[in-house]
């Protein structure tokens, strides 16, 4: 129940710190107030590995998004086995007056160390975007853009910190926080009180609320509402690059997003919201959406859409805010960690160690840091060859659960072996239940295997926590 440094939150912020830590000597627990990792703001965003474009050269999250992105297609997306597409962005104009604006985009990008930038015209696009509209007259290619599952990145960066000895404990919300005589705080979570020297807030849209409770109330987190819409993986090759517009002072724009596992995606709005819960989408919302992308590609259609969500930005004026507090001895903040946050994670981590050991942390390496995670398979990812492999080696990989995003019930069981225990959290980790159906065909199917796998009755199953069971029990 002692630490030296207890991480709160177990979204990409608190994860990847967790993972940073684990390369060393101490004793680490993350705390997560939902049932599972990434239910936060980072299980609802666009999943882009950012280039580091659209920031001041001057702001601590543009480096920070340089650098994550560096670390993640250089070292992290290999070593956690995780697929990582370089597909690159095309930032588009529809005027050719506004070509002066994509230069300072590029000279700001360079500033901070963007690399191989340039403008490209209406021929190259013509041959490289076919399904740009006749608006789109020219776009600043920025090659080092790519995409990544923001889930699966999370369950990837907590499971390996796992392995190097991290302790993670979910469902374990944080109640309250004090200042321990001599240096340290008690934190009190899921009914039991730890003591920690060192405290990692990565509270995404509570951490102005847990800086208070650690006796520094000196930032407010406003939510950023942004919808996004999910087409049909049918339209999976509608663009090749991930296709923004000029940017605006509040947001990159609607876009036309590329994703890891297939379908593409349109959005996300940028609108304040006061509420803190506030997932809700709205007429206007998707009205706004496709009208943003219908500019950049008019064959965008409304019946091409098979989902919707909205995430919430926890935004802190208009940089991150990462620092140690001194009105709280030894409470480190990772707070406003708004867009580019899921790209930046890897280079916010290593910033939150070389604050810790400032503050006398002392970081010394452990004699052996597993740096690599085994793959998982994945059906729909996998070429014909290679599911043929999978399926003589195991027959399970044969046995189809989800129709929709082909998912075997091999993949549902590796998913609860990896530690997902909610419907939700297969759902992530696999696809099944993310297709047209949403679920309809496969969700019997799941909870079954989850039952044999987890050891626990149906009626216990949830789709992302206590309060949300699928099945009642009418004995009780
Ligand atoms: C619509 C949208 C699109 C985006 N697109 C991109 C993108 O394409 N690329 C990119 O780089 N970034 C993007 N972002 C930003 C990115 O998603 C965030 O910066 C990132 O996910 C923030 O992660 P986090 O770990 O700081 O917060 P979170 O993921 O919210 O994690 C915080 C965790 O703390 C937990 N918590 C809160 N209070 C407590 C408590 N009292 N006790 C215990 N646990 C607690 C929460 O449950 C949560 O799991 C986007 C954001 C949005 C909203």
């Amino acid at each position: 129940m002692s630490y030296d440094v207890i991480i709160i939150g177990a979204g990409v912020t608190g994860a990847a710190a967790a993972r940073e830590l684990s390369r060393y000597r101490l004793k680490v627990l993350v705390l997560e107030k939902e049932a599972e990792p990434a239910f936060g703001v980072s299980k609802s965003n666009s999943g882009i590995v950012h280039a580091g474009t659209q920031n001041p050269p001057s702001s601590l999250k543009g480096w920070l998004c340089v650098e994550g992105n560096r670390m993640i297609r250089e070292e992290l997306a290999a070593d956690l086995g995780l697929h990582f597409v370089q597909c690159g962005q095309l930032i588009a104009v529809f005027d050719l007056a506004d070509l002066p604006e994509l230069e300072t985009i590029k000279a700001e990008g360079e500033a901070l160390g963007v690399k191989d930038m340039r403008v490209v015209d209406r021929a190259w696009l013509d041959a490289n975007e076919p399904n740009l509209g006749p608006e789109v007259k020219a776009a600043l290619l920025v090659p080092t853009a790519g995409i990544i599952s923001p889930y699966r990145f999370v369950y990837a960066l907590i499971e390996n910190a796992v392995k190097n000895g991290a302790e993670l404990k979910t469902s374990a919300k944080v109640a309250g926080i004090r200042r321990r005589e001599g240096g340290g705080f008690y934190v009190e979570a899921g009914g039991r009180v730890y003591t920690t020297k060192f405290l990692v807030n990565a509270a995404g849209l509570r951490a102005d609320e847990i800086s208070a409770m650690a006796g520094a109330p000196t930032f407010t987190i406003t939510p950023r509402k942004g919808e996004e819409y999910l087409l049909d993986k049918k339209r999976e090759h509608i663009a090749n690059h991930i296709i923004f517009p000029l940017p605006s002072k509040t947001s990159k724009g609607i876009l036309i997003i590329k994703t890891s596992d297939g379908n593409p995606m349109i959005g996300p709005t940028a609108h304040d919201t006061g509420d803190k819960d506030d997932l809700a989408t709205t007429e206007e919302g998707l009205a706004e959406v496709l009208a943003g992308a219908r500019r950049m590609m008019p064959s965008v259609s409304k019946g091409d859409i098979i989902a919707y969500f909205a995430g919430l930005r926890p935004v802190a004026g208009k940089d991150f805010i990462i620092r140690h507090e001194s009105a709280a001895p030894g409470l480190v903040n990772a707070a406003g960690i708004q867009s580019p946050g899921l790209t930046a994670a890897p280079a916010i981590a290593v910033m939150i160690a070389d604050i810790l050991k400032k503050q006398g942390l002392p970081l010394e390496p452990k004699d052996q840091f597993h740096r690599l995670r085994q793959r998982t398979e994945h059906l729909f990812m996998s070429s014909p060859e290679e599911a043929r492999r999978l399926i003589a080696k195991n027959p399970a990989y044969g046995d189809i659960v989800c129709r929709c995003e082909l998912v075997s019930a091999q993949e549902v069981r590796d998913a609860v072996r990896h530690g997902a225990t909610t419907l939700d959290g297969v759902k992530f980790r696999t696809r099944a239940q993310a297709g047209r159906c949403h679920g309809g065909f496969c969700t019997t199917r799941i909870l079954k295997i989850m039952q044999e796998e987890l050891g626990r009755p149906v009626t216990e199953l949830t789709k992302r926590g206590p309060g949300s069971e699928i099945v009642k029990d009418e004995r009780k």
